[in-house]
C-alpha cells in the first residue's frame, strides 16, 4: 500500500504522524498488520536565504514533527530551543527581528547548506537530514529548484515570511507569486509517488500557500488527476475559519471563501475535472458535508482537530475509512 501525502507545515506534519499511529494499528484494505509507505511531498514555497543559510520551514516542521523533535505547544521549530545565535546577531544589526533562528534549528539549516553547497540537490539533501531524523517517511520536497512564494501588496511585492510572520497576514494580500516557477519541475519522484499512489491524501494544510503552491509546478495536477488510487482531502477550516494560522487572507486574496464548502469546491472533484474524490470536514461543518452529499460528493464529518497524537490519529483513521469506502 503506497500512500501519498501533499503537505505545507504543521497541520500537514500532525495529519501525517496520526496516518503513521492509524497505519500501525491497521490498513484501509483490512488486510491489517503490514505497515504502509507513505511518501510526503513538502512545500518548499515559504523557502528562504537568511543569514546565508537555506531555511525550509515545512520540510523542517515535518522532520521535527515526524522525527520526535518538534517543539509541541509551538508545532514547529526544536524542543528545548534556545535563540542566543540570533539574538547576538541582532547585535550587529543583522538579520529580521521579526524572524528568530533557533540554536538548534540553525544547525538544521547550517547542515542543509553546507550540502546544497556541496552540489546536491534539495531532495537528496533532506534524504541526508533524515537519515537523522528518521521520520518514518519518504520526505521529499516538491521541487529541487528555488520556488519562494510572493505576496503581492498594494506597496509590491514581499516574500511570502515576511507577509505571514511579520505582518501577521493583516497587510491586504492581491495574489500569490511563485517566484522561480518558470523553470522548475517536480523533483525526482514526486510525479511517480502521485500517481503510483494507491491513496492520495491532501491533509488540512493550507490550501493557497502549502498545497496550492504544490499544485503550480508543471505535472503535479495531471498526476493526481490521473492517479491510479483514490484522492481524500481534510479540510483545514472548521466552522468558517482556520484552525491555527490565516489561511483566511490566503484564501480571501484568491477569491475562495473561508468555508469547508467552498475549499472543496476549489479543488473540485475528480469525476469532473478536480481533485478529490472523498472530502473530510469537521463536525462544526456537518451541514457542508450533507450538501456536498446530495451532489454526489463523497463526504463524512468528523472531530477533525488535531490537540494530540490519538486526536490526530482518529483524523487520519477516518480519512482512509472515507477513501476506501466504495
Ligand atoms: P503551515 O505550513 O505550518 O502553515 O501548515 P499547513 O499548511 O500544513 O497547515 C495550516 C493549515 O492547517 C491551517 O489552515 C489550519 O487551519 C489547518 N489546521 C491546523 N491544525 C488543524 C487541526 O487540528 N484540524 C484541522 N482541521 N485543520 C488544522
Ligand atoms: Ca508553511
Amino acid at each position: 500500500m503506497k500512500i501519498t501525502v501533499l503537505s505545507g507545515g504543521v497541520g500537514g506534519a500532525r495529519f501525517t504522524r496520526g496516518l503513521q499511529a492509524a497505519l500501525r494499528t491497521r490498513l484501509p484494505d483490512g488486510s491489517g498488520g503490514t505497515t504502509a509507505d507513505v511518501t510526503v511531498v513538502a512545500n518548499v514555497g515559504d523557502d528562504m536565504w537568511l543569514h546565508g543559510v537555506r531555511v525550509c520551514p515545512d520540510l523542517d516542521t515535518l522532520m521535527y514533527t515526524l522525527g520526535g523533535g518538534v517543539h509541541e505547544e509551538q508545532g514547529w521549530g526544536r524542543r528545548d530551543e534556545t535563540r542566543r545565535t540570533s539574538d547576538d546577531l541582532a547585535a550587529y544589526g543583522l538579520g529580521w527581528e521579526w524572524f528568530t533562528l533557533g540554536d538548534l534549528d540553525l544547525a538544521t539549516h547550517l547542515a542543509r547548506t553546507e550540502l546544497l553547497s556541496s552540489g546536491l540537490p534539495l531532495s537528496a539533501v533532506t534524504e541526508r537530514l533524515c537519515e537523522r531524523w528518521k521520520p518514518g517517511v519518504r520526505l521529499l520536497p516538491a521541487t529541487d529548484h528555488e520556488v519562494e512564494t510572493h505576496v503581492q501588496t498594494a506597496d509590491g511585492l514581499i516574500h511570502f515570511e515576511e507577509w505571514w510572520v511579520r505582518h501577521r497576514a493583516a497587510l491586504p494580500a492581491l495574489g500569490f507569486v511563485q517566484v522561480g516557477l518558470d523553470d522548475a519541475v517536480p523533483a525526482p519522484g514526486v510525479l511517480a509517488a502521485l500517481t503510483d499512489a494507491d491513496l492520495v491524501v491532501i491533509p488540512p494544510s493550507n490550501p493557497v500557500v502549502s498545497v496550492g503552491t504544490i499544485l503550480t509546478l508543471p505535472g503535479v495536477r495531471d498526476a493526481i488527476r490521473s492517479a491510479r488510487g483514490s484522492v481524500v482531502g481534510v479540510s483545514p477550516i472548521v466552522g468558517g475559519a482556520p484552525v491555527r494560522g490565516m489561511a483566511d487572507a490566503c484564501l480571501t486574496a484568491i477569491g475562495v471563501e473561508t468555508s469547508a464548502e467552498a475549499v472543496a469546491r476549489h479543488y473540485g472533484r475528480r469525476d469532473s475535472g478536480g481533485l478529490l474524490d472523498a472530502w473530510l470536514v469537521d463536525d462544526a461543518d456537518a451541514a457542508t458535508a450533507a450538501t456536498l452529499r446530495d451532489e454526489g460528493w463523497r463526504t463524512a464529518a468528523t472531530d477533525t482537530l488535531m490537540v494530540d497524537v490519538p486526536a490526530a490519529t482518529h483524523v487520519a483513521a477516518t480519512a482512509l475509512d472515507l477513501a476506501t469506502r466504495a
